[in-house]
């Protein structure tokens, strides 16, 4: 680990270089052009590292980039997934107000750390290993998708299949906090939509026709909101609410989108089966459920004993590597809820993703590289 570690240290801004580069390569989720640019730049540095590359192609999103790195040819005994994903929340022409820079030892920049650092951590773990003539005994794949932040609606069943043919996942998603914590377990996410439909009215002259749809959610908003259990990990968010179209009217439409979250797969299912049992409350109003869990939670079982290895290989660094729960799902939870053991959060130490803060410390790249490089020598 010490000499992996010592190689890549000189390394530092040529890797904050690479990082710059990737950020200035716009890539929101939804820009399918975008995407593929930034897929075709991260594709081109795997092919100059003798990779096996294949663009995943996709219609409405972006192509998921499939890297697959096999220095022991025939010789390789099963598969190690590395995963990350190529799009951003930020949308096209973010970087004019925010700029890629420098400054105090921290990378700023759109996506820099969730999760482009990520991407070069990959590469660089790659070079270091060919640097030190470690040759991994299982063929690693990289899978890069192209909708993460937006569901991996268009990834999913490519991540699950990789996985089950791997005997680890490694996610390169941002660390957590300062120290660079790895994550071992995340909730499941979930979205559901209910909506409402009344009978309008003039509120004035026939009030007595109306049906409210307004009052109907808002009184199922109430009823759902009491499901929170916080210190069981189950949370019910009314996120996002719609409806009515005049003050005299009595509103015939509403709605209201709900963000769901679980710790445990079976809060999850029971959660789901007390929204689909909802019925309306007011008489003569009509009641739809669409959604439900997307992501299953990640529980910490999958990731122990990857962790403890984690823990031991940054130890040799001198490094002492800490462990998070955390509330955000990632792909990690599609590998881990299919039983592959899932350590996730290997990726850059940062702050401010999603925000105009969004940042990484350039110091804890080659430490970071250093560890996954371990990882895939000895997993
Ligand atoms: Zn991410």
């Amino acid at each position: 680990m010490k000499s992996l570690l010592k190689w890549l240290r000189p390394r530092e801004a040529a890797m904050a270089r690479l990082v710059g580069q990737f950020a200035r390569a716009e890539s929101p989720s939804l820009d399918k052009a975008a995407v593929d640019r930034f897929g075709r730049l991260v594709a081109a540095e795997w092919r100059r590292r003798g990779a096996q590359v294949a663009l995943l192609r996709q219609r409405q999103r972006g192509d998921h980039v499939r890297a697959e790195w096999n220095p022991s040819g025939r010789r390789a005994q099963g598969q190690i997934l590395v995963l990350g994903h190529l799009d951003t929340v930020y949308g096209l022409g973010t970087l004019a107000r925010m700029p890629f820079r420098i400054s105090r030892g921290r990378a700023f920049g759109p996506g820099v750390f969730d999760m482009k650092g990520g991407l070069v951590i990959a590469l660089f773990a790659i070079d270091a290993l060919a640097e030190a003539k470690l040759t991994p005994g299982k063929r690693i794949v990289f899978l890069w998708t192209s909708d993460e932040e937006i569901g991996s609606e268009t990834s999913r069943a490519v991540i699950e299949r990789e996985a089950q043919r791997s005997s680890a996942v490694l996610v390169l998603e941002p660390a957590a906090g300062p120290l660079g914590l790895v994550k071992t377990g995340r909730k499941g996410v979930g979205e559901i939509e209910l909506i409402a439909t009344g009978r309008a009215a003039h509120a004035g002259l026939n009030p007595e026709d109306g049906v409210n749809a307004i009052q109907e959610i808002a009184l199922q908003i109430a009823r759902i909101s009491q499901w929170n259990q916080p210190r069981r990990g189950i949370t019910v968010n009314a996120g996002v609410i719609e409806g009515g179209t005049r003050t005299n009217v009595i509103p015939e439409h509403a709605r209201v989108v709900v963000d769901l979250r679980a710790e445990r797969a079976e809060d999850m299912r029971a959660l789901e089966r007390k929204f689909r049992e909802l019925r309306p409350i007011l008489r003569g109003a009509k009641l739809q459920i669409r959604g439900g869990f997307n992501r299953p939670p990640m529980e910490r079982p999958a990731a122990a004993k990857l962790y403890a290895r984690a823990r031991a290989l940054a130890k040799e660094m001198g490094v002492k590597l800490g462990e998070a729960y955390v509330g955000g799902g990632s792909d990690g939870n599609f590998t881990a809820a299919v039983g592959v053991p899932t350590l996730d959060g290997l990726g850059a130490v940062g702050e401010g993703a999603h925000s105009p803060q969004e940042n990484i410390r350039i110091g804890a790249l080659p430490e970071r590289a250093a560890l996954v490089a371990g990882l895939l020598a000895t997993l």
